[in-house]
């Protein structure tokens, strides 16, 4: 471990009494939540928020739902044949969205910045407090969220957001998880290498062929081979198993975008029609990204109806892409997420929160977060 003194020191002096401190904040089964919380009859057994069209992916699938193996993302026929007694409920954005605004507020209270990932997660910048101040602020904002909104939130505090968010999901649900400074590395040397970010299932594969299987086997790895598996990205993926992230909570990205749209000929009814624009204007978009050089943290979707009222949504990444399939699963993750209630007349695929980028981190898709 010698050879890793420099990490090792670093973390230390980032360790003093005082430090910023991130707390990672994500609501339980969100959607799933809300339709437990508002029909006593739901409680406690496996409910799954999804679409209805042909193609519909989960949404959120509750904790008993996902004891059967369902999770978020997953097309929809699959969930039933995993849970067959799961009752499926249709999403309701305007319910979400208005739980979203009062759960933000109560973030906002109680941090220096508050950064979405997406409606129902956030990092929140503490500022310079002790952990022991920080899991006090994070108690307080586990009582307010479930007096406010009545659903539960898991809360991960550390000096960096990659290990805040590793442990709030640890936590889950209902969790509130603080890893000390100085003990980051520790805590994460036992977990499996798939958590750290970037880290997909091919990369995964690729390690264990190599027999490093757990976050502390990369992180004592000579710098050698590394640089072989991994070239440049090798001593920051290192970086990131020792648990040193400085990453800063940012308030609001920069909003340029990448984006592309159709005005259809004749109005399009359902979703299962507009699948195969949808992937070509994902293509599209990557390959813009590509070409510039780019990735992208978030994508959305944007639709314009016959009675020409717009409606979108997004989703975010934990770490920014640039390849076609996640950008087309993401869209298609957004355009099951909007009511289209009638024709469609337009269809769009946007890309933003752009920025420079190598093209490492292109596996991981963070359709989980809800
Ligand atoms: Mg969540």
């Amino acid at each position: 471990m010698q050879r890793h003194g420099d990490a090792a020191s670093r973390v230390r002096r980032r360790s003093g009494v005082l430090a910023t401190v991130i707390l990672h904040a994500d609501l339980d089964a969100f959607y799933a939540s809300i339709a437990q919380r508002d029909d006593p009859r739901l409680r406690g057994q496996p409910v799954i928020v999804a679409g209805s069209s042909r193609r519909a992916v989960v949404l959120t699938a509750s904790y008993e739902a996902r004891k059967s193996g369902v999770h978020s993302a997953m097309p929809l026929f699959m969930a039933r044949e995993r849970c067959p007694q799961a009752i499926v409920v249709p999403p309701d954005f305007a319910r979400y969205r208005a739980v979203h605004e009062s759960v933000f507020a109560v973030f906002k209270a109680h941090a220096r910045a508050v950064e979405g990932l997406s409606l129902d997660e956030a990092f929140l910048d503490l500022d310079d407090v002790t952990v022991p101040a920080a899991v006090l602020v994070g108690r307080r904002i586990k009582d307010e969220v479930r007096r406010e909104a009545g659903i539960t939130v898991s809360v991960g505090i550390a000096t960096g957001k990659m290990v805040a968010k590793i442990a709030s999901d640890d936590g889950k649900p209902d969790g509130l998880v603080a890893v000390a400074p100085g003990t980051e590395a520790s805590y994460l040397a036992p977990k499996p290498v798939r958590r750290l970010w970037g880290i997909g299932p091919k990369t995964e594969a690729r390690l264990r062929a190599q027999g490093i299987e757990r976050i502390g086997d990369l992180a004592s790895l000579p710098d050698e081979r590394l640089v072989a598996l991994f070239g440049a990205w090798g001593v920051e993926l290192r970086n990131l198993a020792l648990g040193i992230d400085p990453r800063p909570v940012v308030e609001e990205w920069e909003t340029r975008s990448i984006s592309t749209e159709e005005t259809f000929e004749h109005d399009v009814t359902g979703k299962a029609r507009l699948g195969d624009v949808l992937a070509s204007q994902a293509r599209e978009v990557a390959q813009r990204l590509r070409s510039q050089g780019l990735l992208a943290q978030t994508v959305g979707v944007k639709v314009k109806l016959a009675n020409r009222s717009v409606r979108g949504r997004q989703t975010s990444f934990v770490e920014a892409v640039d390849d076609a399939p996640t950008i087309e699963r993401a869209a298609w993750y957004c355009l099951e997420r909007i009511v289209l209630d009638k024709p469609v007349r337009l269809l769009g695929v946007r890309a933003t929160n752009l920025r420079a980028g190598d093209r490492r981190q292109t596996e991981f898709f963070d359709a989980l977060g809800t």
